[in-house]
């Protein structure tokens, strides 16, 4: 972009445009994902949605290429491409809670541990995911799941309305009543309809919950799988468990002896009465004696950071996923042996329940078309260390490549890796990939909001 375009584009927002030459500008270009190092030319930070409006309208109107960055945390980077001009939402992290009518109006940019310091002030919450740091725009429009999510549903599941800066770069309201093909849409299609300037959720009362972690030696993995994947689909709402290969952290609440070692594990959340949690998480003990177990009462946004100093911003990350309405004998055996064979401390693989609630809501009801998927898997390779990338990616497609014909046949669009292709889209959309597309002509047909895992519009 030229010094002149650049010039021009300050003087039609409010917000600071960061270019090649400012000294923000490898802090503004960065993300999560360390693995990801690309150059926009520039980086354009809202302050509101008038200034989305602008930036939307200049960029369209100047042949550039956008991107629209919220917390940062897509795997692929997808908030940062190359040459390209990044909307970033980063200025638009607020929350404002209505007790009352029990609903949470969230700015565009905000992370999850805004959300949830906000509405745990008045006892409230909804579900979203795993770790503080994640945007709620990213995670909200792909689906978003988390420890509430076999109580309460997905997020899309508790969105009410979003305010959405179009490609032609009106503002408008999407809800069931207002551009309810747009609301549709917008609950699993990602970014690809617009800008969501802010987002208003439906609470729940969630205050104290019991959360824990439970793990076994690596060499039980098989045993422990066969148990789980019959234990927790039976479990009440109120549980949450997710199974996760691991190595050790060196650090609390885990005991020395254990430092180090590849687990098999579940992180569990009982959201339930307080009292009846150590008779529910007592089943523990089934698949054989666990190696350290630990659960203690804690407020949800406490157990929502748990992670958050275990895997800070700034490492390579590369991750795949896939939806699983079972866990087959054969799927196991490809967990056991890449269990065996973690290539980094920090490498794992989750599966995350998201049956219950979330499994009981109609299929057509949103773009989300995998409602009778049990779980959500992922697989990441995870270091510090950049020389370390290629081993890491690699090791999460071999076993992603040995696991996905036990799948169901697409991901979490969320979890999708950089480099999946198209395929993997549709894959992910199944029967509701058409549609998206048609919704997709209507409010983008020239597909300004590419830089996602795109749906093309309809001819
Ligand atoms: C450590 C970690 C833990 C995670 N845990 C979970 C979990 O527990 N549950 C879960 O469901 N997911 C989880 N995820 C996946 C997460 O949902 C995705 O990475 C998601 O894309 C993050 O959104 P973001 O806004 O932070 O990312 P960004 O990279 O900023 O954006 C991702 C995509 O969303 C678009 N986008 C973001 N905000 C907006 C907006 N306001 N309007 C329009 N488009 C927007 C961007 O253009 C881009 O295409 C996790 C990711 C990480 C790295």
């Amino acid at each position: 972009m030229d010094g002149t375009t650049l010039e021009d584009m300050r003087t039609a927002l409010r917000g600071p445009v960061i270019g090649p030459r400012d000294a923000e500008y490898d802090a503004a270009r960065g993300i999560y994902n360390a693995m990801i190092d690309r150059r926009p030319a520039a980086v354009v930070r809202c302050t509101d949605a008038a200034d989305v409006m602008a930036a939307v309208d200049f960029i369209r109107d100047h042949d550039l290429e956008l991107a629209v960055r919220g917390g940062g945390h897509s795997g692929g980077g997808l908030c940062v491409v190359d040459d390209a001009v990044t909307v970033d939402l980063r200025p638009m992290r607020w929350v404002r809670v209505d007790p009352t009518a029990r609903t949470a109006r969230v700015g565009g940019g905000s992370l999850l541990g805004d959300l949830d310091h906000a509405t745990h002030a008045f006892g409230l919450g909804t579900p979203a995911g795993i770790m503080s740091t994640t945007g709620v725009g990213g995670l909200t429009l792909g689906g978003g799941h988390g420890y509430l999510t076999r109580r309460y549903g997905l997020t899309v599941d508790n969105l009410v309305a979003a305010d959405v800066v179009l490609a032609d770069g009106r503002l408008v309201t999407a809800s069931e009543s207002e551009h309810p093909d747009l609301f549709w849409a917008l609950r699993g299609g990602g970014g690809n309809f617009g800008v969501v300037t802010s987002f208003r959720f439906r609470l729940h009362a969630v205050n104290m919950v019991t959360a824990g972690v439970t793990v076994w030696p690596v060499e039980h993995t098989r045993e422990v799988l066969r148990w789980y994947r019959e234990f927790l689909p039976q479990a009440p709402e109120d549980l949450y468990g997710f199974f996760a290969l691991l190595t050790v952290p060196p650090g609390p609440p885990f005991p020395e002896e254990i430092h180090g070692r590849a687990m098999c594990g579940v992180v569990w959340c009982w959201s339930g009465d307080p009292d009846a949690a150590e008779r529910v998480l007592a089943v523990v003990r089934e698949p054989g004696a666990p190696a350290f177990h630990f659960a203690a009462p804690m407020p949800y946004p406490a157990l929502q950071s748990m992670f958050d100093e275990l895997i800070p911003a700034g490492l390579q990350w590369y991750w795949r996923g896939d939806f699983f309405d079972r866990v087959t004998d054969d799927a196991i055996d490809v967990h056991a042996e890449y269990a065996e064979n973690l290539p980094t401390a920090l490498s794992t693989m989750h599966l995350y329940p998201i049956d219950g609630a979330a499994r009981r809501v109609d299929r057509d009801d949103t773009a989300w078309d995998y409602r009778d998927a049990v779980w959500s898997g992922i697989i990441g390779g995870v270091d510090p260390d950049p020389a370390n990338a290629g081993t890491i990616r690699r090791w999460c497609v071999d076993y992603w490549q040995d696991l996905h014909p036990h799948s169901m046949g697409g991901a979490y669009v969320n979890f999708i890796g950089e480099g999946e292709g198209h395929d993997r889209v549709e894959a992910t959309y199944r029967g509701h990939y058409d549609r998206l597309a048609e919704i997709k002509r209507k409010y983008d047909p020239g597909n300004l909001f590419h830089a996602n895992q795109n749906i093309v519009p309809a001819r």
